[in-house]
Protein backbone atom coordinates (compact mmCIF):
# COMPACT_ATOMS: atom_id res chain seq x y z
CA UNK A 1 0.00 0.00 0.00
CA UNK A 2 1.49 3.45 -0.86
CA UNK A 3 1.63 6.16 1.80
CA UNK A 4 -1.40 8.13 -0.38
CA UNK A 5 -4.02 4.75 -0.18
CA UNK A 6 -2.59 4.42 3.63
CA UNK A 7 -3.59 7.48 4.00
CA UNK A 8 -7.43 8.01 2.37
CA UNK A 9 -8.09 4.64 3.82
CA UNK A 10 -6.89 6.17 7.52
CA UNK A 11 -9.09 9.24 7.08
CA UNK A 12 -11.73 7.01 6.08
CA UNK A 13 -11.72 4.82 8.88
CA UNK A 14 -10.77 8.07 11.60
CA UNK A 15 -13.91 9.84 10.11
CA UNK A 16 -16.10 9.69 13.73
CA UNK A 17 -18.26 11.88 15.55
CA UNK A 18 -15.80 12.73 18.27
CA UNK A 19 -12.81 13.13 15.43
CA UNK A 20 -12.84 16.89 14.14
CA UNK A 21 -10.24 16.45 11.52
CA UNK A 22 -9.56 12.96 10.25
CA UNK A 23 -7.73 13.42 7.40
CA UNK A 24 -5.08 15.73 9.81
CA UNK A 25 -4.97 12.72 12.31
CA UNK A 26 -4.23 10.67 9.94
CA UNK A 27 -1.36 12.39 8.66
CA UNK A 28 0.01 13.28 12.52
CA UNK A 29 -0.20 9.55 13.45
CA UNK A 30 1.64 8.40 10.37
CA UNK A 31 4.51 10.67 10.22
CA UNK A 32 4.99 9.58 14.04
CA UNK A 33 5.03 6.22 12.75
CA UNK A 34 7.71 7.28 10.26
CA UNK A 35 9.10 9.81 11.38
CA UNK A 36 8.86 12.10 8.54
CA UNK A 37 7.58 15.62 8.36
CA UNK A 38 4.16 16.38 6.84
CA UNK A 39 5.62 17.82 3.68
CA UNK A 40 7.58 14.88 3.30
CA UNK A 41 4.62 12.63 3.08
CA UNK A 42 2.83 14.58 0.58
CA UNK A 43 5.74 14.32 -1.38
CA UNK A 44 6.82 10.91 -1.31
CA UNK A 45 2.79 9.81 -1.70
CA UNK A 46 3.66 6.89 -3.98
CA UNK A 47 6.16 5.47 -1.77
CA UNK A 48 5.16 1.71 -0.55
CA UNK A 49 5.06 1.28 3.38
CA UNK A 50 5.99 -2.42 4.55
CA UNK A 51 3.71 -4.73 5.72
CA UNK A 52 5.67 -4.20 9.51
CA UNK A 53 4.61 -0.17 8.52
CA UNK A 54 0.91 -0.87 7.43
CA UNK A 55 0.65 -3.27 10.64
CA UNK A 56 1.82 -0.83 12.79
CA UNK A 57 0.00 2.00 11.24
CA UNK A 58 -3.59 0.02 11.94
CA UNK A 59 -2.61 -0.89 15.52
CA UNK A 60 -2.20 3.35 16.16
CA UNK A 61 -5.60 3.77 14.03
CA UNK A 62 -7.53 1.17 16.41
CA UNK A 63 -5.79 2.66 19.76
CA UNK A 64 -7.63 6.05 17.87
CA UNK A 65 -10.83 4.47 17.14
CA UNK A 66 -10.71 3.03 20.43
CA UNK A 67 -11.35 6.80 21.70
CA UNK A 68 -7.87 6.87 23.29
CA UNK A 69 -7.00 10.79 22.76
CA UNK A 70 -4.02 11.13 20.21
CA UNK A 71 -2.05 13.36 22.88
CA UNK A 72 -1.49 9.65 24.58
CA UNK A 73 -1.06 8.06 21.56
CA UNK A 74 1.94 10.33 20.22
CA UNK A 75 3.12 10.91 23.86
CA UNK A 76 3.00 14.39 23.74
CA UNK A 77 1.10 17.73 23.76
CA UNK A 78 1.45 21.29 23.75
CA UNK A 79 1.11 23.92 26.26
CA UNK A 80 2.10 27.54 26.56
CA UNK A 81 3.99 26.65 23.21
CA UNK A 82 6.12 24.16 24.64
CA UNK A 83 5.80 20.01 23.84
CA UNK A 84 5.42 17.92 27.19
CA UNK A 85 5.85 14.84 27.53
CA UNK A 86 2.10 12.98 28.75
CA UNK A 87 1.55 9.67 29.53
CA UNK A 88 -1.86 7.77 30.87
CA UNK A 89 -2.23 8.51 33.94
CA UNK A 90 -2.00 12.22 33.87
CA UNK A 91 -4.57 14.75 32.79
CA UNK A 92 -3.96 16.10 29.11
CA UNK A 93 -3.00 20.03 29.40
CA UNK A 94 -6.11 21.64 28.59
CA UNK A 95 -5.73 25.04 26.58
CA UNK A 96 -7.88 26.86 29.22
CA UNK A 97 -5.08 26.40 31.94
CA UNK A 98 -2.57 28.45 29.44
CA UNK A 99 -5.30 31.19 31.11
CA UNK A 100 -4.13 30.46 34.35
CA UNK A 101 -0.55 31.03 33.59
CA UNK A 102 -1.21 34.32 32.31
CA UNK A 103 -2.51 35.43 35.11
CA UNK A 104 -0.14 33.80 37.62
CA UNK A 105 2.14 35.40 35.40
CA UNK A 106 0.85 38.80 35.66
CA UNK A 107 0.82 38.52 39.53
CA UNK A 108 4.15 37.13 40.04
CA UNK A 109 5.97 39.79 37.16
CA UNK A 110 3.61 42.95 39.92
CA UNK A 111 4.31 41.33 43.53
CA UNK A 112 7.11 39.87 45.62
CA UNK A 113 7.07 36.43 44.93
CA UNK A 114 9.85 34.00 44.91
CA UNK A 115 8.41 30.80 46.67
CA UNK A 116 5.64 28.57 44.81
CA UNK A 117 3.89 26.18 46.13
CA UNK A 118 1.76 23.58 43.16
CA UNK A 119 -0.42 21.37 44.47
CA UNK A 120 -1.59 17.99 42.34
CA UNK A 121 1.06 18.85 39.34
CA UNK A 122 0.43 16.64 37.03
CA UNK A 123 2.29 16.51 34.29
CA UNK A 124 4.16 19.51 35.39
CA UNK A 125 3.30 21.77 32.88
CA UNK A 126 2.09 25.04 34.88
CA UNK A 127 5.19 25.03 37.21
CA UNK A 128 7.98 24.35 34.49
CA UNK A 129 6.29 27.10 32.11
CA UNK A 130 6.27 29.51 35.36
CA UNK A 131 9.73 28.18 36.00
CA UNK A 132 11.09 29.22 32.47
CA UNK A 133 8.94 32.53 32.19
CA UNK A 134 10.40 33.65 35.69
CA UNK A 135 13.70 32.26 36.48
CA UNK A 136 14.16 33.99 40.04
CA UNK A 137 11.50 31.03 40.97
CA UNK A 138 11.29 27.93 43.20
CA UNK A 139 8.90 25.48 43.55
CA UNK A 140 7.41 22.92 45.69
CA UNK A 141 4.66 20.60 44.42
CA UNK A 142 2.87 17.84 45.31
CA UNK A 143 0.59 14.63 43.90
CA UNK A 144 -0.97 11.89 45.04
CA UNK A 145 0.11 9.66 41.96
CA UNK A 146 3.47 8.11 41.78
CA UNK A 147 3.21 8.30 38.04
CA UNK A 148 2.38 11.21 37.59
CA UNK A 149 5.25 12.54 39.34
CA UNK A 150 7.03 10.47 37.15
CA UNK A 151 5.90 11.90 34.15
CA UNK A 152 6.71 15.39 35.64
CA UNK A 153 10.05 14.79 36.53
CA UNK A 154 10.43 13.78 32.70
CA UNK A 155 9.23 16.62 32.00
CA UNK A 156 11.03 19.04 34.08
CA UNK A 157 14.31 17.26 32.90
CA UNK A 158 13.07 18.48 29.41
CA UNK A 159 12.53 22.07 30.34
CA UNK A 160 15.86 21.89 32.37
CA UNK A 161 13.99 22.94 35.49
CA UNK A 162 14.96 19.79 37.41
CA UNK A 163 17.32 22.27 39.86
CA UNK A 164 14.09 24.63 40.81
CA UNK A 165 11.23 22.58 41.36
CA UNK A 166 11.13 19.92 44.09
CA UNK A 167 8.37 16.83 43.76
CA UNK A 168 6.86 15.60 46.69
CA UNK A 169 4.35 12.14 46.98
CA UNK A 170 1.48 12.96 49.05
CA UNK A 171 -1.91 15.17 49.31
CA UNK A 172 -3.02 18.61 49.31
CA UNK A 173 -0.19 20.85 51.43
CA UNK A 174 0.79 18.11 53.65
CA UNK A 175 4.59 17.17 52.53
CA UNK A 176 5.50 20.76 51.51
CA UNK A 177 7.22 22.29 54.34
CA UNK A 178 8.16 26.06 54.38
CA UNK A 179 6.57 29.41 53.52
CA UNK A 180 5.43 30.14 50.42
CA UNK A 181 3.91 33.26 48.57
CA UNK A 182 2.09 31.82 46.14
CA UNK A 183 0.10 28.59 45.86
CA UNK A 184 -0.98 27.04 42.47
CA UNK A 185 -3.47 24.31 41.68
CA UNK A 186 -5.86 22.98 38.63
CA UNK A 187 -6.80 20.08 41.38
CA UNK A 188 -9.66 17.53 40.24
CA UNK A 189 -12.81 19.84 40.11
CA UNK A 190 -15.69 17.61 38.79
CA UNK A 191 -18.20 16.32 40.79
CA UNK A 192 -18.68 12.69 40.98
CA UNK A 193 -21.27 10.93 39.39
CA UNK A 194 -20.94 13.49 36.39
CA UNK A 195 -21.13 11.55 33.17
CA UNK A 196 -18.19 12.21 30.99
CA UNK A 197 -17.62 12.12 27.25
CA UNK A 198 -15.71 9.16 26.35
CA UNK A 199 -12.47 10.62 25.60
CA UNK A 200 -11.97 11.46 28.88
CA UNK A 201 -12.72 8.05 30.15
CA UNK A 202 -8.97 7.08 29.34
CA UNK A 203 -7.87 10.16 31.74
CA UNK A 204 -7.62 9.42 35.42
CA UNK A 205 -10.06 9.95 37.32
CA UNK A 206 -8.42 10.65 40.69
CA UNK A 207 -6.97 13.71 38.53
CA UNK A 208 -11.07 15.15 37.72
CA UNK A 209 -12.94 14.17 39.92
CA UNK A 210 -13.15 16.45 43.12
CA UNK A 211 -15.98 15.17 45.69
CA UNK A 212 -19.99 14.98 45.63
CA UNK A 213 -19.70 18.91 44.31
CA UNK A 214 -16.35 19.01 42.98
CA UNK A 215 -15.04 21.74 44.71
CA UNK A 216 -14.47 20.48 48.05
CA UNK A 217 -10.67 20.14 47.00
CA UNK A 218 -10.57 23.72 46.33
CA UNK A 219 -12.21 24.36 49.26
CA UNK A 220 -9.79 22.63 51.40
CA UNK A 221 -7.10 24.66 49.51
CA UNK A 222 -8.76 27.66 50.41
CA UNK A 223 -8.60 26.68 53.69
CA UNK A 224 -5.08 25.56 53.57
CA UNK A 225 -3.59 28.53 52.43
CA UNK A 226 -4.89 30.55 54.87
CA UNK A 227 -3.91 28.84 57.46
CA UNK A 228 -0.50 28.78 56.51
CA UNK A 229 -0.63 32.49 55.45
CA UNK A 230 0.46 31.97 51.58
CA UNK A 231 -0.42 35.06 50.28
CA UNK A 232 -1.59 34.49 47.42
CA UNK A 233 -3.67 31.72 45.65
CA UNK A 234 -4.43 31.09 42.00
CA UNK A 235 -6.46 27.68 40.77
CA UNK A 236 -8.55 26.87 38.19
CA UNK A 237 -12.19 25.81 38.35
CA UNK A 238 -15.50 24.39 36.92
CA UNK A 239 -17.24 26.76 35.30
CA UNK A 240 -20.42 26.59 37.42
CA UNK A 241 -18.20 26.83 40.59
CA UNK A 242 -18.21 30.79 41.01
CA UNK A 243 -21.28 30.26 43.83
CA UNK A 244 -19.21 27.59 45.68
CA UNK A 245 -16.68 29.55 46.31
CA UNK A 246 -18.14 32.65 46.92
CA UNK A 247 -20.39 31.49 49.46
CA UNK A 248 -17.41 29.19 50.98
CA UNK A 249 -14.95 32.51 51.01
CA UNK A 250 -17.49 34.35 52.71
CA UNK A 251 -16.49 32.09 56.15
CA UNK A 252 -12.45 32.23 55.53
CA UNK A 253 -10.68 35.70 55.92
CA UNK A 254 -9.21 37.06 52.62
CA UNK A 255 -8.70 41.07 51.25
CA UNK A 256 -9.15 39.86 47.85
CA UNK A 257 -11.16 37.11 45.76
CA UNK A 258 -11.42 37.96 41.77
CA UNK A 259 -12.44 35.13 39.10
CA UNK A 260 -11.23 35.00 35.55
CA UNK A 261 -12.70 33.26 32.99
CA UNK A 262 -11.82 31.24 29.97
CA UNK A 263 -12.05 31.59 25.95
CA UNK A 264 -15.56 30.89 26.12
CA UNK A 265 -16.34 33.43 28.13
CA UNK A 266 -16.87 31.25 31.26
CA UNK A 267 -16.14 31.38 34.98
CA UNK A 268 -13.14 28.87 35.03
CA UNK A 269 -10.99 30.07 38.02
CA UNK A 270 -10.25 32.45 40.91
CA UNK A 271 -7.62 34.56 42.25
CA UNK A 272 -7.57 35.33 46.02
CA UNK A 273 -5.35 37.67 48.31
CA UNK A 274 -5.36 36.52 51.54
CA UNK A 275 -2.58 38.99 53.12
CA UNK A 276 -3.11 42.62 54.56
CA UNK A 277 0.22 42.71 56.35
CA UNK A 278 2.03 44.52 53.89
CA UNK A 279 -0.87 46.92 53.95
CA UNK A 280 -0.61 46.92 57.57
CA UNK A 281 3.43 47.98 57.63
CA UNK A 282 3.89 51.49 59.18
CA UNK A 283 7.31 52.83 59.42
N1 LIG B 1 -10.86 21.11 32.62
C1 LIG B 1 -10.93 19.68 32.74
C2 LIG B 1 -12.09 19.15 31.96
O1 LIG B 1 -13.12 19.74 31.95
C3 LIG B 1 -11.02 19.25 34.17
C4 LIG B 1 -9.73 19.41 34.84
C5 LIG B 1 -9.78 19.28 36.30
O2 LIG B 1 -10.67 18.65 36.90
N2 LIG B 1 -8.84 19.89 36.89
O3 LIG B 1 -11.96 18.15 31.32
Amino acid sequence: MTIKEALASARDQLALPFIERPRLEAEILLQELLKKERSWLHAHDETLLSDEESQNYQSLLKRRLQGEPIEYILERASFYSRDFYVASGVLIPRPETEILIDWASSLIASHPICRVAEVGIGSGIISSTLALLHPHLTFEASDISPRALEVARENLKRMGAESRITLHLGSLLEPLEGEFDLLLSNPPYIAQNTPLPKPLNFEPSEALFGGERGSELLEELIKEAQKRSIPYMIAEMGYDQRGAIERFMERIPHQELRFYQDLAGLDRGFIVRFDSSLDSLRP
